[in-house]
């Protein structure tokens, strides 16, 4: 468990002339983009409200609720997987949430099941799109506009990934599971594997450099990795990523993998009540916008105006994503790991 840094937000303390009394909520978050930090800063300046962060990846957010149990001081968990997000609440780690203001606004089948009193453990707040790019001199647009084609043997040698146990693919494995059942998901990760050009290493970055420097012809990616290349002020980076093909894969079928970074109330907050609240500010129009314009990140809230033209430019402004339930995604991840380790997907 490795946690970072702790800050705290207290912008407007002395504005609002608030005194030691002041309400702070205890945020975990494995969100470190740093442009998430005006984000919190907007929520107390509007509130009231400081925001105490704790900084840790995903595991060590976990590890830390286990270990604090009843004493943990934490009241709001933010994690960036559906697979960890239903870990958590499969854990116990996440209070049932009730709020009239996250059920209209988060559509359906971005946030977790209800239990029998129709309440919810975690809520999507942002989106994020499982895409393929490949090396257009080697490969056409139709060869790789669904996953299935991936595990097309003419890919033989050509195929980055990366390991098959990192969350973010483990639940596209989980979508495809949900989409095409188990036999035939097996069948095609085996595909995927005898396709590999390296065995996995690396994160989603890599892949894509891995492709615009010929290692291989085609990979899988989180879109914000590319988008953050498409922005980026290093011309090489940039170049890297302008000159590779984007598809948002299964347009025609049953609509692009799509991720969540989600929110959550932790199990033993002492403020709950300001937890909730701070859910519902993250929902809100200039929230959403922050998510979208600072991480390249796709807003839940559906008709939100925003402008970020990375993600025009590689969607084309609009795309299909998929609507099975991300909870259900979340809960194949046991079964995909059983699968991974019969093919060998390290
Ligand atoms: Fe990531």
């Amino acid at each position: 468990m490795r946690i970072s840094k702790i800050v705290v937000f207290a912008l407007g303390w002395c504005a609002l002339g608030m005194s030691s009394a002041q309400t702070v909520i205890n945020l975990y978050s494995a969100r470190h983009y740093p442009t998430d930090e005006a984000l919190y800063s907007e929520f107390t300046r509007s509130t009231g409200i400081a925001v105490q962060r704790v900084d840790a990846d995903d595991a060590g957010i976990l590890a830390r609720l286990r270990s604090e149990g009843s004493a943990s001081p934490a009241d709001v968990i933010l994690l960036v997987d559906a697979a960890r997000l239903w870990k958590a609440e499969s854990e116990g780690l996440f209070l049932p949430i009730n709020s009239k203001i996250l059920e209209s606004a988060v559509p359906g089948h971005l946030r977790s099941k209800p239990n029998e009193k129709g309440e919810f453990a975690w809520f999507g707040m942002s989106t994020r799109a499982r895409i393929v790019v490949y090396d257009k001199s080697k490969i056409d647009r139709q060869q790789v506009d669904t996953y299935e084609k991936l595990a097309n043997p003419s890919f033989k040698g050509q195929l980055c990934i990366r390991s098959g146990s990192h969350p973010y693919n483990l639940s596209l494995f989980g979508a495809i599971y949900e989409h095409m059942g188990a036999a035939a998901t097996e069948t095609w990760l085996k595909g995927l594997v005898a396709n590999m050009a390296r065995s996995p290493k690396g994160g989603d970055t890599d892949q894509i450099k891995s492709v615009a420097s010929g290692e291989c012809a085609v990979a899988v990616t989180n879109t914000y990795y590319m988008a953050r290349m498409l922005r980026s002020n290093n011309s090489v980076e940039k170049a890297m990523a302008e000159s590779l093909g984007v598809v948002f894969p299964n347009q025609s079928s049953w609509g692009t993998h799509v991720n969540v970074a989600g929110a959550a109330v932790a199990r033993h907050s002492k403020n709950s009540a300001a937890a909730i609240k701070f859910l519902e500010y993250l929902v809100s129009p200039s929230a959403q916008n922050h998510f979208a314009n600072g991480n390249n990140e796709w807003p839940v809230v559906r008709d939100l105006k925003f402008d970020n033209p990375a993600l025009k430019t590689m969607s084309g402004g609009d795309f299909k994503s998929e609507v099975i339930p991300i909870s259900a995604v979340g809960m194949n991840q046991i079964k995909v790991q059983q699968m991974l380790d019969r093919v060998g997907f390290k």
